[in-house]
C-alpha cells in the first residue's frame, strides 16, 4: 500500500452480476480515482448472509462472486494498482464489527429507512427481522473503517450508512482518544440512484429491472425496446414529457452525442418522434458504451484461474492492512486477549495483567 496516497473502501454485494445503476453510481468513480487514492474494492459476501443465509443461496454465492469480480475487471478496474478481495476472506473483519457495535445505538440503526427496506423486500417484520440485518451499517463500517478509508464512492441509497461509519470512527478516536480513523467523506456518483427500466425509482438486482454490464447487445435491445417511457404518450405525435422519463434519464447519462439527445428531447416535447426511434438509438448508444466493457470481459474470461488468483492476490493485501489496524483498535482500547493471543502464537510479547 502506498502510504502517501489517501485511500478509498467501496465494493459491493455478490447477490447477482452488475448493471447500469452500479455504474453510475458508484464503479464510474471507482475507475477514475484509481490513480489517486489506494483503492479497495470489497466482495461484501457476508453482507448477503443479512437477507440470504439459506444453504440455497449460499451454493450460488461462489458463482456470484466470479461474477462481480469479472464485473469489476471488464469495467477497468485494474488489479495491478487497486486491491480486489473478498470481504469473508480477512477475518478482522469479525473482530472490528463486533467491537464497533458497542458505538452506535439500537434504535439509530433501527430508525434507517434502508435497512426497513431491506428488511421488507425480504418479507420480515420487526418480529423476524434478524440481528444481523438490524447490523447491516456496522458490518459495512467496520469495512470502511478496516483499510481506515478517506472516502467511499457509493450510489445515494448508501449515504445514510457511510454517514454510520462516521458517527462511529469519530466516538472510537474520541473515546480512545487517538485517531485511529480518518473520517470518511462520502462521493456520490454521477447519478446519484439511476431508475429502472419498469420506471421504478431504483435499478436493482433483485427488481428484475436492470440493464447487466454482461447483457448482449440483442438482450439490450430487447429490454430498451420494453422500457417504461412517458404513460400519457399514446401516440407518436402526441407532446412526451422528457423530464423524469426513463428512457431520456438513460439518453442523459449514456449517449455521448449531445446534439442527437437535444434533438430526440425537442422533437419528443413537440410530438414529433415516435418511440420507437428514441428507443433505437438508445440501445444503440448503451450498446457502443457496453462494447469496450464486452471485449476486457471476455479477455479476463478466457484466462482459467485469473479471476481466483487477483482476488487471492487482493485479499492477501488486504488482510495485512486490517491487521496493522486492528493492532492499532486493540492498542487503543488497552485490551488484553489480542497480545495473549499473540502468546499462544509463540511471538515474544511480554504478558502482564494490570
Ligand atoms: P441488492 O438488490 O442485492 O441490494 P443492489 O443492486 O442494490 O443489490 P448493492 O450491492 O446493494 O446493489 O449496491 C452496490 C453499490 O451500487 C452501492 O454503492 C449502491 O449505492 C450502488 N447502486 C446500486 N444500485 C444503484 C442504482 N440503481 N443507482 C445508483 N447506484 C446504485
Ligand atoms: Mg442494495
Amino acid at each position: 500500500m502506498n502510504v502517501s496516497k489517501k485511500r478509498i473502501l467501496t465494493g459491493d454485494r455478490p447477490t447477482g452480476k452488475l448493471h447500469l445503476g452500479h455504474y453510475v453510481g458508484s464503479l464510474q468513480n471507482r475507475v477514475a480515482l484509481q490513480d489517486k487514492y489506494a483503492c479497495h474494492f470489497i466482495i461484501a459476501d457476508l453482507h448477503t448472509l443479512t437477507t440470504k443465509s439459506e444453504k440455497v443461496y449460499l451454493d450460488e454465492l461462489d458463482r456470484s462472486i466470479y461474477n462481480v469480480v469479472l464485473d469489476y475487471l471488464a469495467v477497468g478496474i485494474d488489479p495491478e494498482r487497486s486491491v480486489i478481495f473478498l470481504q469473508s476472506a480477512v477475518p478482522e473483519t469479525f473482530e472490528l464489527t463486533l467491537l464497533l457495535g458497542n458505538l452506535v445505538t439500537l434504535p439509530r440503526l433501527t430508525r434507517l429507512p434502508s435497512i426497513k427496506e431491506m428488511a421488507r423486500a425480504a418479507n420480515m417484520d420487526d418480529e423476524t427481522v434478524p440481528f444481523g440485518l438490524i447490523g447491516y451499517p456496522v458490518l459495512q463500517a467496520a469495512d470502511i473503517l478496516l483499510p481506515r478509508a478517506h472516502l467511499v464512492p457509493v450510489g445515494k441509497d448508501n449515504e445514510a450508512h457511510v454517514e454510520i461509519t462516521r458517527e462511529i470512527a469519530r466516538r472510537f478516536n474520541r473515546m480512545y482518544e487517538v485517531e485511529v480513523f480518518p473520517i470518511p467523506d462520502v462521493l456520490i456518483g454521477e447519478v446519484p440512484t439511476l431508475v429502472g427500466t419498469d420506471g421504478q425509482a431504483k435499478m436493482s438486482k433483485s427488481l428484475g429491472n436492470a440493464i447487466l454490464l454482461s447483457d448482449d447487445a440483442e438482450t439490450v435491445e430487447q429490454k430498451v425496446r420494453t422500457m417504461y417511457t412517458d404513460p400519457n404518450r399514446i401516440r407518436a405525435d402526441v407532446p412526451g414529457r422528457v423530464e423524469g422519463n426513463p428512457v431520456f434519464i438513460y439518453h442523459d447519462a449514456f449517449n455521448p452525442d449531445l446534439g442527437e439527445v437535444e434533438d430526440l428531447k425537442s422533437r419528443y416535447r413537440q410530438g414529433k418522434v415516435g418511440d420507437v426511434e428514441v428507443k433505437r438509438k438508445l440501445a444503440s448508444a448503451i450498446n457502443s458504451f457496453l462494447e469496450p466493457i464486452r471485449e476486457r470481459r471476455a479477455t479476463y474470461a478466457s484466462q482459467p484461474g485469473l479471476v481466483e488468483e487477483i482476488l487471492v492476490e487482493g485479499s492477501r493485501k488486504m488482510q495485512a492492512t486490517a491487521r496493522q489496524t486492528m493492532d492499532m483498535v486493540y492498542a487503543a482500547m488497552g485490551l488484553s486477549g489480542p497480545r495473549l493471543r499473540q502468546v499462544i502464537h509463540g511471538e515474544a510479547v511480554p504478558f502482564r495483567l494490570g
